[in-house]
């Protein structure tokens, strides 16, 4: 029961239709429903979280992307000194990434609007997931990534049939072709940033999914942040779920950078309410290393987002995001890429400095899979090759 877009600056009102911002005063645009129908539709045929999507199930285009599962921790909650710690497995999405949530809201919108082409800007996994999902419903897909983006993710991409281009620099200067080429030549622009003001809805299937996955509402969600479209998508869909009267109570929300591309989190530990941006980002968390560059309003949005939540923001050195990463393959068998290791990083210094007890209930989402950026996996990894007897494996054994 979507109603159109609204400004999250003025309050300018929108039908449903391809815009990046508002026309009045520049601010980031939001979709907005009619929540009195969906309340009374919900107060008589029970909660339906599908009317909190722009469009409907059937309309979409899909792989089967979300209702990923949530996993207890076990061994890793206890060497983190947690009881309820639930692990969000977001790598477990079609192509390896939570991407596939805003970018199958994207793409839809893009058929419904009757584009033939699609542009996004990205880091690698928004690349993926567009040239999936734009394979999947038969439009072109142009791709732009930043040159050091893993070869796993350009390869993906490529896979899909897409147009993969890297552009020279950080991230940032992919974003600026892409809204620029974007909007000359009529393609729609998927990139997960709040650009797009329907991408960042995929992301509230996060919310409701956890809903119905946890009896109660967690205490605090930790989520590795770029501009923040995921960590804003799932407040979103709490704020929704509580205002609609399903739940009393909201997570808060911890929004996780790496220590070389930090600048939401430096403004949240400096008490500035404006990000300012890095121009040159540097970190082995790919995914999340956006330096906000031309955009740093975006950063602030997000930062908004999670004082609104009561949470915090907070960065972790590369060395921490390997440690992390160990840890979550070997305590839980669960292989994450170095950016969705963050928040087990961060569950160290937060366990230690008490900003969640013991017994919070934590959720960590787990962003994208260990496969799509194994040059950032230790390199003295290293199997031995034996000759081709077993005597010679017992030997090397030591059995
Ligand atoms: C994109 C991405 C993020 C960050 O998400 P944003 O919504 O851009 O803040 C985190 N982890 C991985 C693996 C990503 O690809
Ligand atoms: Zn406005």
């Amino acid at each position: 029961m979507i109603r159109g877009l609204r400004c999250t600056s003025c309050e300018t009102a929108y039908p449903l239709e391809p815009l990046y911002e508002c026309n009045q005063c520049g601010s980031i645009l939001k979709a907005d429903y009619d929540y009195e129908r969906i309340g009374i539709k919900w107060a008589e045929s029970g909660v339906d979280t599908e009317d909190l999507l722009p469009l409907p199930a059937a309309e979409r285009v899909s792989i089967g992307e979300g209702n990923t599962p949530l996993v207890k921790s076990d061994r890793l909650a206890k060497r983190l000194g947690l009881r309820h710690l639930y692990l969000k497995c977001e790598f477990a999405n079609p192509s390896g990434a939570f991407k596939d949530r805003p970018v199958s809201m994207g793409v839809s919108m893009a058929v419904k609007f009757g584009y033939g082409r699609i542009i996004v800007a990205s880091s690698g996994n928004g690349a993926a997931a567009t040239s999936a999902f734009a394979a999947r419903a038969g439009l072109e897909a142009v791709v732009l990534v930043p040159e050091p983006t893993p070869q796993e993710k350009v390869k993906q991409s490529l896979a899909y049939g897409a147009r993969v281009v890297k552009v020279e620099g950080p991230y940032s200067n992919s974003f600026a072709v892409a809204k620029e080429i974007g909007e000359k030549y009529n393609m729609f622009n998927v990139t997960s940033t709040f650009i797009n003001p329907y991408t960042v809805e995929g992301d509230k299937n996060v919310a409701f999914e956890l809903h119905r996955q946890l009896k109660n509402v967690p205490d605090v969600i930790y989520v590795p942040i770029g501009a923040g479209p995921l960590l804003v998508g799932i407040f979103n869909g709490y704020e929704e779920l509580k205002r609609l009267g399903v739940t009393g109570a909201l997570p808060r929300m911890a929004g996780i950078q790496a220590e070389g591309c930090s600048p939401i989190a430096r403004a949240y530990l400096e008490g500035r309410d404006q990000v300012q941006s890095d121009p040159s980002p540097r970190t082995i968390a790919g995914g999340i290393c956006d330096g906000l560059h031309g955009y740093a309003k975006d950063g602030t949005y997000t930062l908004e987002t999670i004082l609104r939540s009561g949470g915090f923001a907070n960065y972790v050195a590369d060395e921490e995001i390997r440690a992390a990463q160990s840890w979550l393959a070997q305590d839980e068998g669960m292989f994450v890429e170095p950016s969705s290791a963050v928040s087990i990083a961060e569950l160290v210094h937060s366990v230690k400095a008490g900003r969640v007890k013991p017994d919070s209930v934590v959720v960590a989402v787990l962003t994208g899979h260990g496969l799509k950026d194994m040059t950032q996996v230790q390199t003295e990894m290293n199997a031995p090759l034996i000759p081709n007897r077993a005597q010679a494996l017992a030997d090397l054994l030591g059995v």
